[in-house]
């Protein structure tokens, strides 16, 4: 008997021509989940299943193999040879000492001597016996579950509950996107959430340094870091936006620091995701959320952005239901550091809540926009995660 780890994936992926394309993609996300831990994937009649590790691996292989997505459910099961005996011996490791249970038998190898019913009512009775007392069949409304699976070759496998997976569609399967990543809340779900739907993610960050410190850059490297368990791996690139606010600052109104300072990460955003072969930007702006998050604000920025679309994943969200998202991913914890990212610094008392594009282009005009921008990609870091 041997303990194993059922994978079952989101069958709507697997629908229609490309089946071999996200099957791949998927499978390639699981093994580079896995990898540090010493284990074999292997593709069993339509799920995989993770065998040949280490019992104290379990709930780290878990973990991990819940934030694929793609994966619909998993089991912890054990792997054992099909004759009656070696499969109860199996199902008492699932089977509680009270309450209520059924058995579910399936005969995959339909030359097994027993059908499915069979097994269900020949275990069940097994099991009752064995809890004598404790334990009562209820078909239609159990505590518990135990289902047995009958393999070919005399092999089964024995399994208690469904653990939900992360579901949604492989990693790699629809395009590459740049994160604009701050040390906030939401940028992070943002990226998690086209993630989700597919896509690879890479992340950009932009810093004032030296008037934001280096907490605040470790905070950032942190949440690219847990942003990449779904994004199986990403990278970071970080670009200094100092001087673009000094020059801000020393020019323009105070009052549209946060706007024009947005139109010049934008720029920076789309050209660099051009150059590293992305296909869109993905922002964690929420409608309303702030002053610079008005549908005028994003009027504003979109307006510099000539090539990509800017997804907001993000727009039609109260906070709280980002905040739920946030602690689910695993991110929130990190996300409320009190490290200031650029934003805050040079912060007007009054930011303009709905700018208008005249006034932004005529102050605009007073900094040297292409200058600025390319000093900026001069400060360009990348950290691989
Ligand atoms: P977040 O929680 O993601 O920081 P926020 O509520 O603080 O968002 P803003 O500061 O208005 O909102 O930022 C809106 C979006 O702009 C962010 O979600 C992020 O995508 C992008 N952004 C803001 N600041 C930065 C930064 N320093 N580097 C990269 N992107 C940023
Ligand atoms: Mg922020």
């Amino acid at each position: 008997m041997e303990r194993v780890i059922i994978i079952r994936y989101s069958e709507i992926f697997l629908k229609g021509k490309n089946k071999g394309f996200f099957e791949r993609a998927f499978e390639k996300n699981l093994q580079r989940a896995i990898q540090e831990i010493d284990c074999e994937l292997i593709k069993q009649s339509g799920r995989y299943l993770v065998q040949h590790f280490d019992e104290s691996e379990t709930d780290n292989l878990i973990e991990k193999l819940e934030k694929v997505f793609g994966v619909h459910t998993l089991s912890l099961a054990y792997e054992t040879s099909s004759d009656m005996d070696s499969i109860f011996e199996a199902a008492k490791l699932f089977c509680h000492s009270t309450g209520t249970f059924k058995v579910e038998g399936h005969r995959g190898d339909k030359k097994y001597p027993l059908t499915s019913i069979e097994i269900s009512r020949e275990l069940g009775a097994m099991l009752l016996e064995y809890h004598k007392g404790g334990i009562k069949v209820d078909v239609h409304n159990p505590s518990f579950t135990i289902r047995v699976d009958i393999r070919e070759h005399g092999r089964a496998l024995v399994f208690g509950d469904f653990i939900e997976g992360a579901n949604g569609m492989p990693v790699g399967t629809a395009g590459k996107g740049l994160l604009l990543l701050s040390g906030g809340i939401d940028s992070p779900v943002a990226g998690h959430m086209m993630a989700k739907r597919g896509m690879n993610v890479e992340c950009l960050h932009f810093h004032s340094y030296p008037y934001t410190n280096m907490q605040a850059k470790e905070k950032v490297v942190d949440l690219a870091n847990i942003l990449s368990q779904y994004t199986c791996g990403t990278k970071l690139y970080t670009i200094s936006v100092t001087h673009i606010q000094e020059a801000i600052h020393e020019k323009c109104k105070p009052e549209l620091m946060i706007t024009l300072l947005r139109r010049f990460m934008y720029r920076i955003a789309e050209r660099h995701a051009l150059r590293i072969g992305a296909q869109c930007l993905i922002t964690g702006e929420s409608l309303g959320q702030v002053a610079s998050q008005t549908i005028e604000g994003m009027t504003s920025s979109n307006s510099v952005v000539e090539k990509l679309p800017v997804l907001r994943p993000l727009v039609g969200f109260d906070k709280n239901e980002i905040i739920e998202r946030s602690v689910k991913m695993g991110a929130y914890e990190t996300s409320i550091l009190p490290f200031e990212d650029c934003c805050t610094v040079f912060l007007p008392d009054f930011p303009a809540i709905r700018p208008n594009l005249e006034t932004i282009k005529r102050e605009e005009a007073k900094l040297d926009v292409e200058g600025l921008i390319e000093e900026a990609f001069s400060s360009i870091e990348k950290i691989e995660i």
